[in-house]
């Protein structure tokens, strides 16, 4: 029964539950399994730095106490890292805050948000809810982005142009060669936001970072990242944005909360920047488990998308939720991609060395 005097907007109607998954509790109680391998949330096996552990003694003031509302130090912090000013940075409950902070900014009715497709459903939800459309850019045949509908979808001027690099949910990536292209291609008219919450473990030679390629642009942009993955601290929630310039970076920071970031979230990413071990730590033992998750499924007859990032995309030839559900059966959570054209993949994260081979194994029951 729906409720006839609702005061909830059609948009919103028009949005599905964010799909979270299960936690680690609610799978032993309901499948009454003692070892879960948790790959479905794309989180850092290693988890946070060490020194995490020290740092809150005195936790009683910083919880008493409201936070720093511009996170003052982690933006400066932040700001010389990427070598732009103090007032390009703004932080997010999250990077995800920042996509609805973004949406709420400058999408009006009616207008047009293109990313690339299958996409990360946040992308689109907040578009949505302030009314906005999307255009979907699909992946080509072989999982990789095709950039000739990209700059065909740029050509035809989207109010805005949102989309991860590398790209979740299938881990393939701009170059910076398309990245340019990209770049070269934008109307002045379209704010570009790059979301590289996976940038860490992608960093390389194939690799933009997308800042370097924007600062000089003349366009409108945004660069997002993320505490997250790479720096393990999904619980605590902070992410930030880098924008083009300082004015519009100021009316970003009108439109969030004003104590949108905790302190414990402020203080621990600066930690987190300050272990740089901790970090390549954690960036290699992905890429050395990634490369032997691939070559295992690779093997056992599974296509995969090509990956920069700390989880692969496999087509498993059947509906994905049904083979996620068995999987959980095994204590295995994975996440079943659900969106339109994808709905035989899942999205599997790179876990600890035991996790992965928990997957793996649990997988052979399922042969391709
Ligand atoms: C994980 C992820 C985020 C990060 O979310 P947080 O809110 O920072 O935890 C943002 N964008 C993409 C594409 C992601 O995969």
């Amino acid at each position: 029964m729906t409720n006839p005097s609702s005061p909830i907007r059609h948009e919103l109607r028009a949005i599905a539950p964010y799909n979270a998954g299960l936690t680690l509790e609610e799978v032993r109680t309901k499948y009454h399994v003692d070892q879960v391998a948790k790959l479905g949330s794309n989180e850092n096996p290693l988890g946070p730095s060490p020194t995490l552990r020290g740092l809150f003694p005195d936790i009683g003031e910083l919880a008493r106490l409201y936070p720093d509302p511009q996170g003052r130090a982690l933006c400066a912090r932040l700001a010389a890292d990427f070598g732009v000013l103090r007032n390009q940075v703004v932080l997010g409950n999250g990077s995800e805050d920042l996509i609805a902070v973004i949406c709420r900014s400058v999408v009006r009715p009616d207008d047009t948000m293109a990313t690339l497709y299958p996409s990360f459903p946040l992308h689109e939800d907040y578009v949505t809810l302030m009314g906005g459309r999307i255009e979907r850019v699909t992946v080509t045949e072989d999982l990789t982005i095709d950039m000739k509908a990209l700059l065909a979808a740029i050509a035809r001027r989207p109010r805005m142009l949102m989309f991860s690099n590398p790209m979740n949910p299938v881990g393939t990536w701009l170059t910076p060669d398309n990245l340019l292209k990209v770049i070269t291609a934008l109307d002045p008219g379209t704010l570009i936001v790059v979301d590289e919450a996976y940038a860490e473990y992608a960093a390389g030679e194939d690799y933009p970072s997308a800042v370097e390629m924007l600062k000089d642009s003349g366009c409108n942009w945004v660069v997002l990242r993320t505490f997250s993955k790479a720096y393990g601290l999904a619980g605590l929630r902070i992410g930030y944005g880098i924008v083009s310039d300082g004015d519009l970076c100021d009316f970003f920071n009108r439109a969030r909360t004003p104590f949108n970031t905790n302190s414990i979230a402020q203080f621990s990413a600066m930690a987190a920047l300050d272990d740089a071990h901790h970090l390549k730590r954690s960036v290699e033992s992905t890429r050395l488990e990634r490369e032997r998750m691939g070559t295992a499924l690779e093997a056992m007859g599974f296509r995969i998308a090509p990956s920069k990032c700390n989880f692969l995309f496999i087509d498993t030839g059947r509906t994905a939720a049904h083979l996620a559900e068995a999987l959980l059966e095994s204590g295995v959570i994975v996440k079943p991609w659900k969106q339109t054209g994808f709905e035989t993949f899942i999205r599997v994260s790179i876990g600890s060395h035991e996790e992965n081979d928990h997957f793996l194994w649990a997988l052979k029951s399922y042969p391709k």
